[in-house]
This record gives C-alpha cells, sequence and structure tokens, in this order.
C-alpha cells in the first residue's frame, strides 16, 4: 500500500500518554478536522511576505494578493467542475456558513416552498432549512442509506412544491456516499434545484458539478477547506451565477456594493454582493494549495488509498468480538463508500472508549452524535419512547446515558498501522486490560482520568 504521510505536516507528533511515556499520535478523527499538507503550509509561507489587502489596493502587494485569491477562486471552480461562465465561487468561513447563506439566498416562491433533505444529515445541513421553508425529511435504509425509493414516493408527491433538494454526497457518520448525479437528474424532472453538502465527499472524491444544462448537474455545493488539509478557516459555496446575482446579499456592508448614496444602494455582481467584509485570502490560498497538491496526486488514487484502508480495517474489526459495526460492513464494498467508520464496543459508553483511546494509546477519534442526532438515533435503532428519555436527559443537564458511537476516519496519510493501533487497542479495552481509572462528567457525558490532568503548556504556548 502507498504511504502518503510524507506529504503532512504533524503527522509524527508526539503525545503524552497516561503512563507518563510519549507515543506517536494517531490521528483517526478526520472526517473533523484533517492535518495541514506540507505544500499548504509551504505555499502559505511563500505568500505572508506578500499578505495585503485584496481587491482595491494599488500597491504591488494589493495587487498580488487580489491575483493569488482570485486565483484560488478559479481553483476551487476548476476543482469542482464549474464553468465561471455558469457557476460563482462565494467565499466563507466553513460548509456551515456557505448552506446558511444559500437558505438565506435561494429564492423560495409561494409555491415552491419545501426543501427535501434527508435523515442522515449533519445539522449543517438540516436546521438552515428548517429556518426558512418547509422542510421534509427523506426515509432511509435500515442501515442507514438515504432511501431512494422514499426520495422518488416525495419528489412525487410534492413535486410542484418541492423548490431544494438538499443532500450529503457523502455521511460523516458512516461514509455512505449519495447517487448525486442519479437524484440531481430527477430533482431537475420536477423543477425544483439541488444542493451537495459535500464537506465530506471533496476529501475523498472527484466531483464534478457538471455544465447547467445536463440534466444530472449540480446547482450547488458547499465544503470546508479544514476538512481538505487545508486548516486555515475558509470554505466555499459554489453555485449558479443566477442565483447570486438576484436578490439582496444576507450580509450587507463593504465590498458588496456598485455605488451607495445616502438614499440608495446598488449591489455589486457575483461574488463580492456575496462576501460582505475583509475576506480570508490566507484560507482561501490554503485551500487552492490543497486542491493543487490533491490534484497532483490523483483523486483516483486518494480514492483507492482509503478504500485500501477501509477495506482493511473493515476486515480487521468485524473479527474482534465485541466491536459491532454500523452502516455498511462489507470489506468488498469499501470502494463505495469513504473511509468513515462508525463502531461500538459491547458493555462500553462510546465516551469512555473514546478517552480510553487518547489517554492510554494516542489514538484521536471521536465519539457521540457527530452532529447528526437524528441519524445516529436511526442507527441505533431508538424507539420513540427511548428518543423521549434521551431528550428529558439531556435537558435536565445529564448526558451520562447519551446514546453515541465512537468514529475511526481516515485521511490521506493514514497507514496500516495506524488500523493495527486501533485494532490492538480495542482489544486491550475489551479485555478490560486498561490501566486507568476513569470519572465521568454526567454534564457532558465524557471520561477523565482520575488524577491526571495534560500540561498543554509544555507542548504549547503563546
Ligand atoms: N456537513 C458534513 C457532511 C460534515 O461532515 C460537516 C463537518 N463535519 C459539515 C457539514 C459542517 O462543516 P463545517 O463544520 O466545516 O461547517
Amino acid at each position: 500500500m502507498k504511504n502518503f504521510s510524507a506529504y503532512f505536516t504533524g503527522v509524527s507528533t508526539q503525545v503524552p500518554l497516561l503512563d507518563g511515556t510519549l507515543s506517536f499520535y494517531t490521528n483517526l478523527d478526520n472526517a473533523a478536522s484533517t492535518p495541514p499538507l506540507k505544500s499548504v503550509m509551504d505555499t502559505v509561507n511563500r505568500y505572508i511576505p506578500y499578505y495585503s489587502s485584496v481587491h482595491r489596493g494599488t500597491g504591488f502587494k494589493s495587487q498580488l494578493s487580489t491575483y493569488a485569491f482570485e486565483g484560488s477562486r478559479e481553483t476551487i471552480l476548476k476543482f469542482l467542475g464549474a464553468d465561471p461562465a455558469e457557476y460563482t465561487c462565494i467565499f466563507g468561513k466553513n460548509t456551515t456558513e456557505a448552506i446558511n447563506k444559500l437558505s438565506r439566498r435561494f429564492s423560495f416562491t409561494s409555491k415552491r416552498n419545501i426543501v427535501l433533505t434527508s435523515g442522515l444529515e449533519h445539522h449543517s445541513n438540516d436546521l438552515p432549512w428548517r429556518a426558512v421553508a418547509k422542510t421534509i425529511h427523506i426515509g432511509l435504509t435500515s442501515d442507514g442509506q438515504l432511501d431512494e425509493t422514499d426520495f422518488d414516493r416525495l419528489l412525487g408527491l410534492y413535486a410542484n412544491q418541492i423548490a431544494l433538494v438538499s443532500i450529503s454526497g457523502a455521511s460523516n457518520v458512516t461514509g455512505f456516499i449519495t447517487p448525486v448525479h442519479r437524484l440531481a437528474e430527477k430533482t431537475h424532472k420536477i423543477g425544483a434545484q439541488i444542493l451537495v453538502d459535500c464537506a465530506q465527499l471533496a476529501p475523498h472524491r472527484n466531483i464534478n458539478m457538471l455544465s447547467l444544462d445536463h440534466p444530472a448537474h449540480l446547482d450547488y455545493v458547499a465544503i470546508s477547506a479544514h476538512k481538505m488539509y487545508a486548516p486555515f478557516g475558509t470554505g466555499a459555496l459554489v453555485g449558479r451565477l443566477d442565483t447570486f446575482t438576484e436578490g439582496d446579499p444576507d450580509l450587507v456592508g463593504g465590498g458588496t456594493v456598485e455605488i451607495v448614496t445616502l438614499e440608495e444602494v446598488v449591489w455589486t455582481s457575483p461574488p463580492e454582493r456575496d462576501e460582505a467584509g475583509s475576506p480570508n485570502t490566507v484560507g482561501a490560498i490554503a485551500l487552492a494549495a490543497a486542491i493543487h497538491q490533491l490534484e497532483a496526486i490523483g483523486m483516483e488514487a486518494v480514492a483507492n488509498h482509503e478504500s485500501e484502508l477501509t477495506t482493511y480495517i473493515l476486515e480487521r474489526l468485524t473479527a474482534v468480538k465485541g466491536v459491532y459495526l454500523f452502516g455498511n460492513t462489507d470489506p468488498q464494498q469499501a470502494g463505495s463508500r469513504v473511509g468513515v467508520i462508525p463502531f461500538g464496543l459491547r458493555g462500553l459508553s462510546h465516551f469512555k472508549v473514546a478517552s480510553i483511546l487518547g489517554y492510554e494509546f494516542g489514538i484521536g477519534v471521536r465519539s457521540g452524535c457527530f452532529c447528526a442526532h437524528p441519524y445516529i438515533l436511526h442507527l441505533l435503532g431508538l424507539n420513540s419512547q427511548e428518543e423521549k428519555t434521551v431528550r428529558q436527559n439531556i435537558l435536565s443537564g445529564d448526558r451520562s446515558d447519551m446514546p453515541g458511537l465512537v468514529r475511526a476516519s481516515f485521511g490521506l496519510y493514514n497507514t496500516i498501522d495506524d488500523v493495527e493501533n486501533l485494532v490492538n487497542a480495542l482489544d486491550i479495552i475489551l479485555h478490560n486490560k486498561f490501566k486507568g481509572d476513569y470519572i465521568q462528567d454526567p454534564t457532558t457525558g465524557e471520561y477523565m482520568p482520575l488524577n491526571w490532568t495534560p500540561e498543554f503548556e509544555k507542548y504549547f504556548s503563546f
């Protein structure tokens, strides 16, 4: 198997363990955020001496900054297969901001005012819609895939009322990949548009928005740079130019106008119309640098590597008694999903498993609901009474029995050794051979080792 770790920075950092030793960190929490590519850090460092304001500055540094910022936009459009004659790239903080922006900028009509989303969405692709439209959730199959039969049924039932379909390209919980182009074609047939939340898809797969006259095109795509090896606080909403040429921007202020008098405001053209205030130039350049590197490696090579890791981890975990896996657990089908693996250990709280992995093995995973409460409850098969109890407990400040899973998620730099570290650690935990005594904070649900606090200032200070 290929090893891509040399492309990354921070992947051989040592961290302290509970027993006083240091261990290389095994990061299996890439579905939250990824470490930076070396080329991203290098590009940012090469740019920084020229860092200056963009757009209206006349000095050389300003002009260079504008050139680099606008070049980043072009890189993102190209990466997503979006023709600049039809699509615009609007920079913002992240996917959450991108989807919120579209929710406020999309033109719902009194007739078409339904958003069809699904039960597997990240809250960021659900709550913004609930705030502005009648939101209907497409059902799921028992293993947690989007139920396309239900999608077809809803499209038929609300054909004249659906304005937008908004779904994930890949799930950040189970790694399921949605057949977005097939859904897009069906969506367009009823006269609606489609947004694909690509936060979890973009780091793993090629995305092609296609031309607007293609029946299977994607009208809008949202991405986050911090999930694509470029941690400088940027995301992008790429979408149809016509949407952003119309209407008032959701945030107003500097940069959004053509002209302002005391009586009148004329908004400027996209994308600036929707980028109020000074932009995050460094973030945009970092994202473009990450994309250049991913393209040089090749998205096919990225997908192949992650699929090999996913096959391997599924083979290993299905063989460990006491580990139960969610979603598609078939190693042979690893290539059809992204490398996000949700699991639990029999008889152990997900919070506790994640803590022990961190404190005793230097393994970073995530546990809980991954900002997808409805999806987790579905995967765990909770009935409505159990859901009610969960709700009551949370509202009364007690998260000790909060349902959830543990999630291991791959980045391009992960290796078979990382999988081995995890599997060995899980085996030790399952055999009750971990060393620490842990105490749970009921208000957060998290477990802390007794008599141990990390000395962060030894490792980092200002
Ligand atoms: N959607 C999906 C599928 C995600 O995985 C995430 C991030 N985990 C988001 C939306 C939100 O992304 P961000 O926090 O970068 O806004």
